[in-house]
């Protein structure tokens, strides 16, 4: 309406005037039939151009509006499906508690810490270990390894350092040797920071699992040879993506 013309502009004022918005087209039916002779972009209507639609304007549309449908449900599939999804194949095995150890003194303590501080759960990458911290009862000779993921022959002196000493306090095990515990959602050891990298959908925010791809072929194998991944089932990577060498 702004791009009237000063004539234009009183047959507006004209056609607003409440007497005659009854039967606007009976008396100004002439006079539109002129103007549109001078300019006829003043009387397209939007509604008037939408019902004017051809057959392929329409086409077009439907199509446009169909594959959007069909992009949205790609990419966020029915909730239905995500829980399959989650069931099948991301279902994540109950954690391992082992039985408490024996100290010298004879009483049973646990080496399992559960109720970790979120000070030392927290990752560099945001997320955080979901586990438990477990010390490192295990012996690895292949690494040279003893208990606490020491050097062998430095092993049993930390071993009784921790139960006799520090009576197996876990925070102050902690302070002293962090590597002598691992967690027990990623297997890496007490003092990982970078991430929890145990592969189970949905949490795992390494960089295959972001990416939806597997991880690369043994890399488990290999990582459970390492101390600290030593016995825990660990996740296969993201599976909706594809095998990476
Ligand atoms: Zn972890
Ligand atoms: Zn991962």
């Amino acid at each position: 309406m702004s791009k009237e013309s000063g004539a234009e502009s009183s047959q507006v004022a004209h056609v607003r005037d409440p007497s005659s918005v009854a039967s606007p087209r009976r008396k100004s039916s002439r006079r539109e039939k002129s103007q549109r002779s001078q300019k006829p972009t003043t009387f397209n209507h939007p509604i008037l151009d939408d019902t004017s639609m051809n057959t392929a304007e329409i086409l077009v549309l439907v199509t446009i509006a169909v594959g959007s449908v069909i992009i949205y449900l790609a990419i966020f599939p029915p909730e239905e499906e995500k829980e399959q999804l989650s069931t099948s194949i991301f279902n994540r095995p109950e954690e391992p508690i082992p039985e408490p150890s024996v100290t010298k003194d004879g009483k049973k303590y646990s080496t399992v810490w559960p109720n970790v501080p979120e000070k030392h759960r927290k990752c560099e990458d945001g997320g955080r270990h979901s586990g438990s911290l477990e010390v490192v009862t295990w012996e690895t000779p292949e690494q040279g390894l003893g208990w606490g993921a020491t050097e062998a022959d430095e092993s049993p002196s930390l071993k009784a350092e921790f139960e006799e000493e520090m009576k197996c306090n876990f925070e102050k095990f902690y302070e002293a040797w962090p590597m002598g515990f691992r967690w027990t959602c990623c297997g890496n050891p007490g003092d990982y920071k970078w991430g929890c990298d145990h592969h189970f959908y949905p949490g795992c925010r390494c960089d295959n699992c972001r990416f939806g791809y597997r991880l690369p072929a043994g890399f488990l194998d290999e990582r459970n040879k390492s101390p600290h991944a030593k016995g825990l089932s660990l996740g296969q990577g993201n599976v909706h993506g594809q095998q990476i060498n």
